[in-house]
């Protein structure tokens, strides 16, 4: 079985490729790359021309919801819905019910991923039993179950003595521990950024200290452990100072944001125009939307590689759980199906160049990830054909009643975003082919 992908636009930042050509696949490998390759017998034909042709997207950081809240999202769902995003890889964390936490668990996610799945699922395992904090997991035999690293997202691993321990078994094993960055110490009961806007609309504030303490941390515990620190969705213009200084010195840290924090700000949790309600509870996340500055510095060091990958955190909730007061409501934005729309925002008002961002997206969280025998995030002959083809101008609609995803949880339905996917390929399979998008204004 061959598929030829014609006239394309090729970018693979891997190996700093930016050229017309087309792609040819056969079975699950590009075996191909190169202008006017002779359409093979019984091969299916993608036309590209106008389009660009990128190694499939990787999601270092969603939230499936499978097992325990299946109301929220499913395997089958979530994955559907990174397709239609671009995706080919999630990893998933484990803070479903129960935890991810121990090999079984991994090996059944595995199994209903390589049955219901989409696209492919990576499972990451919990630090410690049940997320609880206080006892490690099992985490070699995770490990040998597939995992590609540790964490209790949605909880920070608050006790230094546990993550002290965790690092040391993680080094042992050549994986990250990734940390939720919340000292909750300082974040208490916060509900968005502590500031003006909180003060405002009246609601407990969650300071950017209670990140950047935990950053800090986390560099101090990877320096003396020389163990492999992943930072998530990082939030504040004062972690990315601290990253910066710690990478200028070498250490082994590395670090992800969102395409949410990296687009939109705390203003955004303010009531939309016409709504009787006193603030958007679709805008409720942790870590919380930030300022204007925290944005800007963010972008810049997305760009600069101080933040080495998008992580979109997708964290599909149902209406309901969003449908109550914000202090009540549950954190969490379902971000799959805007994430590339919305970052290429950044690209159309050139904060970033557009090779930069795709290799946010795919090599740089391949090499965090490290299973290149599942993604490799690039387009060289002899690897998985994971590819992702989008238009990078096309407009179109946020319509969360149209999402794929359980989840109608996203703050900006309505908006409009440039930047569509159009075909996503799974190991040489298409998996997701797009209808042009309804816009009505
Ligand atoms: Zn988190
Ligand atoms: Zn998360």
């Amino acid at each position: 079985m061959k598929t030829l992908i014609r006239g394309g636009r090729l970018i693979d930042p891997s190996r700093g490729v930016d050229m017309i050509s087309d792609l040819l696949i056969e079975n699950d490998k590009i075996i191909g790359i190169g202008t006017g390759i002779a359409v093979p017998d019984a091969s299916i034909l993608i036309d590209a021309s106008n389009l660009i042709v990128s190694p499939g997207f990787i999601d270092i950081h969603c939230h499936l919801r499978e097992p325990g809240e299946e109301h929220k999202e499913t395997i089958a769902t979530g994955t559907a819905a990174g397709a239609k995003g671009g995706f080919t890889t999630l990893c998933a964390m484990p803070n479903t019910i129960p935890a991810m936490d121990n090999p079984e668990m991994l090996l059944d996610i595995k199994a209903r991923a390589e049955k219901f799945g989409i696209v492919k699922v990576i499972p990451i395992g919990s630090v410690t039993l049940g997320r609880y904090g206080k006892i490690l997991t099992d985490m070699r035999g995770m490990a040998d179950a597939g995992a590609i690293g540790f964490s209790d997202d949605g909880n920070p691993i608050a006790d230094y003595h546990i993550m002290h321990k965790a690092l040391l078994q993680a080094k042992a094993l050549g994986l990250p521990i990734i940390n939720h960055c919340e000292d909750p110490s300082l974040s208490k009961n916060g509900v968005m950024n502590e500031g003006i806007v909180a003060s405002a609309l009246g609601l407990p504030g969650w300071p950017s200290l209670a990140e950047e303490n935990m950053v800090k941390r986390d560099i101090e515990l990877a320096m003396q452990t020389n163990s492999k620190v992943h930072l998530a969705h990082i939030s504040t213009r004062g972690s990315v100072e601290f990253i910066r200084q710690a990478k200028n010195m070498g250490i082994n840290i590395t670090a992800e944001a969102t395409p949410h924090h990296l687009t939109i700000t705390e203003e955004w949790v303010r009531p939309i125009n016409d709504s009787m309600l006193k603030y958007n509870t679709n805008a409720k996340v942790n870590p919380p939307l930030r300022t204007k500055e925290d944005v800007d510095a963010i972008v810049l060091a997305l760009s600069d590689g101080t933040i080495d990958c998008i992580g979109t955190d997708h964290a599909p909730h149902s209406t309901e759980d969003k449908s109550y007061s914000f202090e009540d409501a549950s954190f969490g934005i379902s971000g799959l199906e805007t994430a590339f729309g919305a970052l290429m925002s950044l690209v159309h008002k050139n904060r970033i160049d557009l090779s930069t961002l795709i290799k946010s997206l795919t090599y740089a969280p391949a090499r965090i990830i490290n299973k290149p025998d599942i993604c490799t995030g690039t387009l060289d002959v002899g690897s998985r054909a994971d590819v992702t083809i989008f238009d990078p101008d096309l407009r179109w609609q946020v319509k969360s009643d149209l999402f794929i995803s359980k989840g109608k949880n996203t703050p900006i339905a309505e908006e409009f975003l440039q930047g569509y996917i159009k075909t996503t390929i799974v190991d040489g399979r298409i998996v997701y082919e797009s209808e042009d998008p309804i816009i009505v204004e």
